[in-house]
């Protein structure tokens, strides 16, 4: 406990003393980092804590000051024809909670950051969240293991995993759900400003499903959101970053020019087009963003563990 402890007041006095020294260090790298978010705004929602608003301010002046953002589309091919990824990046959101569009769009069009936004389609047409949120509501609200639920869920077809949830949720006095983006929703954004993205049809976590069902989540989504808004849709985001050779190869198959995961990794040339690496912001300080992006959190936790 006092090693955790040291730890954590190394990573504090870090963030105040090598954050400057080691970004500096890192825009004369050939990188970019993307940044991903969920939920911006204020309350307090224990199945999926948001970022506050000031916080997401902070983070925002901090990307203003160290980083170019451009379109995600503009960055990828960048990475592809190997132009210069030096203090450049990106910022997407996962998931499609509407509180993106009273708390985190307003502060993105101030500072005129574009956004990619990779929405769940199943979502859209039933203002219910993702089946990963219910998860944690109900074990925030009951009895409920949240990795034994996930684990006898994860791999059930979409309507038995619903049923499943539904049954458990009857009964148990919990705060409302969030609410999700919707169709009539897409009217109020920039077209120029905010690029939509597929994150599938239900958030399955595809490595855990059938060849044809993992084909299918991706056709459906791309399709619908397709008619949604317009514009093709050109881009997936895997729910979780699960994703294994197989599910790059369906998603080139599908139609997608690009699938982002999850690696708290900053994005090279070298990148592959269907594994391409985000940084999880989470619920961190302006503060550590610095930090995160350079690595330095990382070789700290490496120390940390057993
Ligand atoms: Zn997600």
């Amino acid at each position: 406990m006092a090693f955790q402890t040291s730890i954590r007041a190394a990573i504090g006095v870090a963030s105040s003393v090598v954050g400057p020294l080691t970004l500096a260090l890192q825009r004369r790298r050939d990188a970019a980092a993307i940044f991903l978010y969920h939920r911006v705004g204020p309350g307090s929602d224990r199945a999926y804590p948001s970022l506050p608003c000031e916080t997401f301010i902070a983070h925002c002046e901090f990307m203003r000051r160290h980083f170019r953002i451009l379109p995600l589309g503009e960055l990828l091919e960048r990475a592809r024809t190997n132009r210069s990824l030096k203090g450049c990046s990106a910022i997407c959101f996962d998931d499609g909670y509407r509180d993106f569009i009273d708390y985190a769009y307003p502060v993105l069009r101030q500072f005129e950051f574009p956004v990619t936004h990779f929405l769940v389609t199943d979502c859209i047409d039933t203002n219910v969240p993702p089946w990963t949120y219910r998860i944690n509501r109900l074990a925030s609200h009951q009895r409920l293991n949240r990795r034994d639920a996930t684990k006898t869920v994860e791999s059930m077809p979409r309507g038995d995993r619903d049923a499943w949830l539904s049954a458990r949720e009857v009964g148990t006095p919990m705060p409302p759900m969030p609410s999700m983006i919707t169709a009539a929703d897409f009217a109020s954004f920039n077209p120029d400003a905010v690029e939509w993205g597929s994150h599938t049809a239900s958030h399955a976590f595809l490595d855990r499903m059938p060849e044809s069902d993992v084909a299918e989540e991706l056709r459906h989504s791309k399709e619908r959101l397709e008619k949604l808004v317009g514009r093709p849709v050109r881009y997936l985001a895997y729910p979780n970053g699960y994703y294994n050779q197989r599910i790059a190869e369906l998603s080139r198959a599908a139609g997608y020019e690009a699938a982002l995961t999850v690696g708290q990794a900053e994005l090279s040339h070298a990148a592959p087009m269907y594994a391409v690496p985000r940084f999880d912001v989470g619920n961190m300080p302006a503060s550590m963003l610095a930090l995160e992006v350079t690595g330095v959190v990382e070789r700290l936790r490496r120390l940390q563990a057993p």
